[in-house]
C-alpha cells in the first residue's frame, strides 16, 4: 500500500502517480526492510542467545567432546566421570552444567509422579515429557558431535546452573 504525500489518497503499490491529485512518484523509492538489513553485521540474523559456542577454545571442545557427551549419555554417572576426568575444561562443565539440570528436572518429575501415581493425567504427563527430555538430550548429543555449546531447549528456561 502506497499514499499519496499530497492528498494522503491510499494507491496501489506499483501507482507511478497519483490517481487523485495527480503527484508522480519517483520510480526508485528506498526501501526501509533493505536499509535496515545493511546496517546490521552480517551475523546477525543468526545470533542465537543460547549459543555459547564463540566463548570456548575450539581446541577445548575437541579434546573434550567425549566427556562433555557423558553426562548426557549416562545422566548422574556420567556427570560424575566427566568432573573427574575434565573439570578443568570449561566445555565439559558447561555440559554438565546442562546435563545436571537434565537431573534435577527428572528428580522433579519422578517425585511429582509418586506423589500423585493415583491420578491419571500425571503419570501419562510424565510419560509425554520423559519422551521429550529424551528427544531434547538426543539433539544436545549431536550439537556436541559439532561442537556447539548450545543451552537445551526447555531446560535452559530453568534459572539456575547458567
Ligand atoms: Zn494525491
Amino acid at each position: 500500500m502506497k499514499i499519496c504525500p499530497n492528498c494522503n489518497t491510499q494507491l496501489d503499490d506499483a501507482a507511478v502517480f497519483c490517481t487523485n491529485c495527480g503527484t508522480q512518484f519517483s520510480a526508485s523509492q528506498p526501501q526501509p526492510q533493505q536499509q535496515y538489513a545493511q546496517s546490521q553485521p552480517v551475523y546477525a540474523p543468526f545470533f542465537d542467545p543460547y549459543d555459547h559456542t564463540s566463548e570456548y577454545d575450539p581446541k577445548d571442545i575437541s579434546d573434550n567432546k567425549v566427556f562433555a557427551m557423558l553426562g548426557y549419555l549416562l545422566g548422574t554417572i556420567g556427570v560424575i566421570i566427566a568432573l573427574l576426568a575434565s573439570k578443568d575444561s570449561p566445555y565439559t562443565m558447561f555440559h554438565v552444567r546442562q546435563a545436571l539440570k537434565f537431573t534435577v528436572v527428572n528428580i522433579l518429575l519422578i517425585l511429582i509422579t509418586a506423589l500423585l501415581f493415583w491420578t491419571v493425567i500425571v503419570p501419562l504427563a510424565f510419560g509425554v515429557i520423559t519422551c521429550i527430555l529424551t528427544v531434547i538430550k538426543v539433539i544436545c548429543f549431536f550439537q556436541i558431535c559439532s561442537g556447539k555449546a548450545k543451552e537445551p531447549a526447555i531446560i535452559r528456561s530453568l534459572g539456575f546452573l547458567k
